[in-house]
């Protein structure tokens, strides 16, 4: 399985057979990603190879130890190693095909960030909105 961040100078491959995934939703986590939470997969590093951009990939690490490596040109997070045992984390969002693993736990809910607490009456597009206007507008209509 290969993946590839934004811009696809970062790419790399996968050969063990994809574990399930796990969702972080801890505030570190809402950080590099931007949004709610970070869908991972956890693989071997004997089982991992960076086909290039290697020399593309920044780094970033916290106080605290936390690390994220990122594409310096599109900015997508990339694959790191993991600091305990022989471990990649991998985003899974990078993959290039579908697989039929399935997000197998959930951790730091205690940490979710409220408006993703507070979802559940949402409306669902198969694609996108239809009308620009008319989505800005449903997301207007605050109820309270
Ligand atoms: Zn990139
Ligand atoms: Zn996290």
């Amino acid at each position: 399985m290969k993946g590839t961040c934004l811009c696809a100078e970062v790419e790399f491959e996968i050969s063990d057979k994809l574990p399930n995934l796990y969702q972080c939703h801890c505030s570190l986590c809402q950080k590099t990603t931007g949004s709610s939470s970070c869908s991972s997969f956890i693989t071997s590093v004997e089982g991992f190879k960076w086909i290039s951009g290697k020399d593309k990939i920044s780094s970033y690490t916290k106080d605290n130890g936390f690390k994220s490596d990122f594409c310096s040109i599109c900015g997508s997070p990339v694959p790191n190693r993991m600091n305990i045992g022989d471990y990649m984390w991998v985003p899974a969002g990078l993959l290039e095909a579908d697989t039929d693993r399935t997000i197998a736990a959930h951790i730091h809910l205690d940490s979710r960030a409220s408006w993703e607490k507070n979802a559940n009456d949402t409306k669902n597009y198969p694609a996108g909105p239809e009308s620009f206007e008319d989505f800005v507008s449903l997301l207007q209509d605050v109820q309270t």
